[in-house]
């Protein structure tokens, strides 16, 4: 028998990387950024590998390579299909990222819909909507049940309600079910932003009572580049192509008329990303497969140990917008109030080994509000001002307690004065 760590599919990728520090030290890189990109896990890895002597082109060949290559891209939406609960009539349309999905959904918009977003979302799903009827971040799930019914009552004609699954910044699960539950009662109906949720919990369409879903690979330990949007395929079919062209266009008459394509094609114009597809189908398959509940059992685990260390560093508030009894996933961001995030950050990575993310986190009117709410005095409006700590897969405890040992050495010295100007602040 083998006393060798049993190989899984979910082992991360690079996990034995070492740093060497100014002093001379080598330790292992503590890779604690995962909500901004998570490693790559093996299922990912090896599936491009196994599928890279059969690269060939995707709908568009009739060679062995290109069969292949175009059985594993569908055989790919089947799968993230199953993964994100798609029911009958609803698509999987393959994108380049969730930003991309949500421009690709906000695209096809029926003219009469309203979308409804709350301020405190990601750029990435507050941007996208045209003219959408914004309501004020809630300070609890209470009351963003009751300003989306507010907001629902005063409208006239469909909406969609546009809602992240959990927050990039505070980690917090955001009550999509409820919201979606009233939003339906409304005749609305919803997408659900899980960027952030998937990588940490089963996202199922029933069950979160969503019409619509956006994913990122590359935070699904699938950096590939492919995203996906997955739901109902009447608004999707109905619209105009996202891109225009070959794969898209079903015939092209000689006067250029054109007829298009319905079901994923029509929005997946060119040559499709087969190796972000496979991935990320592959990482799919390996989370449905692994034991979800202890993954979610050892996160809270080390969450739980993050923030008990935290209450040893005087210097470092948590932030939340519904409380700390909210249930979130494995990020937590601080205010350090009289410290540079970024200054912190970058000392963080040059004399400790440690990655984390400091800045905004293209969430500015939530981080303005947090950061206010904190009393953090920003370096100037724009930028600044948060410390955000993400994990997942292969982190470990002793990565965590570094992080909080270091963090309360930086602070405690006001390491993070000396440097000024928040060069990470997007
Ligand atoms: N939504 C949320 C909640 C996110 O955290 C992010 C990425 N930080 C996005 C959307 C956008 O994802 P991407 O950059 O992969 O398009």
């Amino acid at each position: 028998m083998s006393l060798l760590p049993q190989r899984t599919d979910l082992d991360v990728v690079g996990a034995g990387l070492t740093v060497r520090l100014p002093g001379g030290d080598t330790v292992p890189f503590a890779h604690l950024d995962y909500a901004a990109s998570a490693p790559c896990v093996r299922a990912a890895a090896e599936a491009v590998e196994g599928l890279l002597p059969w690269y060939g082109s995707v709908h568009r060949g009739a060679g062995i390579r290109s069969r292949r290559s175009t059985q594993e891209y569908e055989r790919a939406r089947d799968v993230i299909a199953g993964f994100v609960g798609a029911r009958p009539g609803d698509t999987v349309v393959f994108t380049r990222n969730t930003t991309d999905a949500l421009n690709l959904l906000a695209r096809c918009l029926p003219a009469d819909v309203t979308t409804i977003v709350f301020d405190g979302e990601h750029h990435a799903n507050l941007l996208p909507w045209p003219a959408p009827l914004r309501l004020a971040t809630p300070s609890s799930p209470d009351a963003a049940v009751e300003t989306l019914e507010r907001a629902l009552r005063s409208l006239r004609g469909p909406a969609l309600l546009a809602v992240t699954g959990a927050s990039n910044v505070t980690g917090e699960i955001w009550p999509v079910r409820r919201l979606a539950d009233l939003a339906h009662r409304y005749g609305a109906r919803v997408v659900v932003d899980a960027a952030q949720l998937a990588p940490h919990s089963p996202v199922d369409l029933a069950e979160l009572g969503a019409d619509y879903l956006a994913l990122s690979g590359h935070k699904l330990y699938a950096p590939f580049g492919a995203g996906v949007l997955a739901g109902r395929a009447d608004w999707l079919d109905a619209a105009a192509p996202y891109l225009r062209g070959g794969g898209a266009s079903a015939s092209v008459g000689a006067a250029g008329d054109v007829t298009w394509s319905t079901g994923p094609a029509r929005h997946e114009g060119g040559t499709p990303n087969l190796l972000g597809a496979v991935s990320l189908a592959a990482v799919c398959a390996a989370l449905t497969r692994a034991d979800r509940a202890a993954l979610h059992d050892r996160e809270q685990d080390l969450l739980a140990r993050l923030r008990g260390g935290l209450t040893g560093v005087p210097g470092a508030a948590e932030v939340s917008l519904f409380g700390p009894a909210q249930p979130r996933v494995g990020i937590v961001s601080l205010a350090l109030p009289g410290n540079d995030a970024a200054a912190v950050a970058d000392r963080l990575a040059d004399d400790h080994g440690i990655g984390v993310r400091a800045g905004q986190f293209c969430a500015h009117p939530l981080t303005r509000r947090l950061t206010g709410a904190a009393g953090v005095a920003t370096c100037d409006a724009s930028t600044a001002a948060l410390l955000r700590v993400s994990f997942g897969l292969g982190t470990t405890g002793a990565d965590i307690d570094r992080f909080v040992g270091a963090l309360g050495a930086l602070t405690s010295v006001g390491a993070g004065r000396q440097l000024v100007g928040a060069r990470t602040g997007r």
